[in-house]
């Protein structure tokens, strides 16, 4: 017998564990945006269950985080770590899987919200043998992602496939930026029903600490010039292009500046890889002396960083929507970023921050210096990032825009369901 509650929500994200430690292998932004949907949901009334599938044998099922919020976590495949590049052919084991948690709980969702590719595969499955409304936030497009790495896996025809079908065929497209809403249109499909909603941040977390409080905690000295980077090894990030420019700042000759580079790796994986690479490129390039590798910084830590520092640097070839930029701006530091997708959205060139072209590190030298030379202006920045992120980027109105999308989809899907009914009886 099913338990059918109206303001029940399956939030699905199979790679992406919203309990996982954020940070490093393939445990970012999707994460975090898993988590604070769910907990931003629940806080408004609906019993948000986050999906995703056990990594490692010593996981828990069941991880409650709030009275209406919780990860289950489904046996997919071995326990272990796999890429996203190779959960395709689990897939079909997850949904089983899923079907049996509810069988077995008694419980129906008829709201799914899925993330990223492969939980919209597991969604359009599910809805053709049960009814459902498809929610589906993609956090990455294969058909922009593509254009910008230099290696296409195998995977990609499946993905590119499953993401025109989803657009296509669900409810409801989240787009996180009107530049995802525009992409989707002009390298997806023209059909399909797509509404914008960015992703969020936390802005009590985020703000509020003085930078000199935070560089004292840190061990950072008042007149050093802080230039940051948080975020996962990945050489789609662009930190070479960070360690370049930084080489050839003017306040690296009056050995002022200090680069801080964040984010976990684990040796012989492919975070630990680029962070090798990285590695290389400072040493080759003398800059050993300035730089700090914090490793993973837990969210205990990480807003001294963004507080101390004087400027973030999110020099990303492709970057769907960065949660980075927002969370730095949020502590009132400007961002100098790469010229792309999210980027575009979320920084206010010269108003929030400033904006330079992917991979090209002449020009990040020169954005970094200006905001370096002119601490007076950097502050001003800094204050408008604030102001932007208050207005736009709280999870609380996150949750509230998403809650009011999903009632409008279910009445959208009673007032059919009549409809029909009456013709049936006409
Ligand atoms: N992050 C973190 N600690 C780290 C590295 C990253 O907490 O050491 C978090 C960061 O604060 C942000 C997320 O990971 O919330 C990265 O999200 P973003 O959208 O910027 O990038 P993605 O990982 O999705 O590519």
């Amino acid at each position: 017998m099913f338990q059918t509650t109206q303001n029940r929500v399956a939030l699905i994200s199979v790679d992406g564990d919203p309990s996982a430690k954020i940070g490093q292998e393939e445990a970012g932004g999707q994460n975090v945006y898993v988590h604070q949907v769910g907990m931003a949901l629940a806080e408004q009334g609906w019993q948000m269950d986050m999906f995703t599938r056990r990594s490692c044998p010593r996981q828990t099922t069941i991880v409650p985080h709030h009275p209406n919020c919780r990860t289950i976590r489904l046996n997919t495949g071995p326990a272990e770590f796999i890429g996203r590049d190779h959960l395709f052919d689990y897939l079909p084991e997850f949904l089983a899987e899923f079907q049996k948690f509810q069988q077995q709980q008694g419980l129906y969702y008829p709201i799914v919200h899925t993330n990223y590719w492969l939980s919209a595969w597991v969604g359009m499955e599910l809805k053709k043998r049960q009814p459902l409304i498809q929610v589906h936030t993609y956090h990455s497009l294969g058909a922009v992602k593509y254009r910008s790495v230099g290696h296409i896996p195998v995977i990609a025809i499946q993905r590119l496939a499953v993401e025109q079908a989803c657009l296509e065929t669900v409810d409801c497209v989240v787009a996180t930026s009107p530049q995802e809403q525009k992409h989707l249109r002009i390298l997806v499909s023209y059909n399909g029903r797509t509404e914008m909603i960015p992703c969020g941040t936390d802005l009590q977390k985020f703000g509020g600490l003085p930078r000199l409080e935070a560089r004292e905690k840190l061990g950072i000295t008042p007149d050093a010039k802080m230039v940051f980077y948080v975020g996962r090894f990945d050489q789609r990030k662009g930190i070479d292009t960070l360690v370049k420019a930084v080489a050839q700042s003017t306040f690296r000759d009056e050995g002022k500046v200090k680069l801080v580079i964040g984010g976990g790796s684990c040796p012989g994986y492919i975070d630990g890889m680029e962070r090798d690479r990285i590695t290389t490129i400072v040493a080759e390039l003398g800059l050993e002396d300035i730089t700090i590798f914090p490793g993973r910084l837990d969210h205990s830590v990480l807003p001294y960083y963004y507080s101390a520092a004087d400027v973030c640097v999110v020099p990303s070839h492709y970057e769907p929507f960065g949660l980075v930029a927002i969370e730095a701006m949020a502590s009132q530091t400007p961002v100098v970023a790469s010229d792309v997708r999210g980027l575009q959205f979320t920084i206010v060139p010269e108003v929030t921050g400033l904006l330079a072209p992917p991979k090209n590190d002449v020009a990040f030298a020169a954005a970094i210096d200006r905001i370096l030379a002119n601490p007076s202006w950097r502050d001003e920045l800094g204050v408008a990032g604030r102001e932007r992120v208050e207005i736009a980027f709280s999870w609380n109105s996150v949750g509230s825009r998403l809650s009011q999308l999903y009632l409008r989809l279910m009445m959208q899907a009673a007032e059919q369901y009549q409809n029909q009914t009456q013709i049936l009886a006409a």
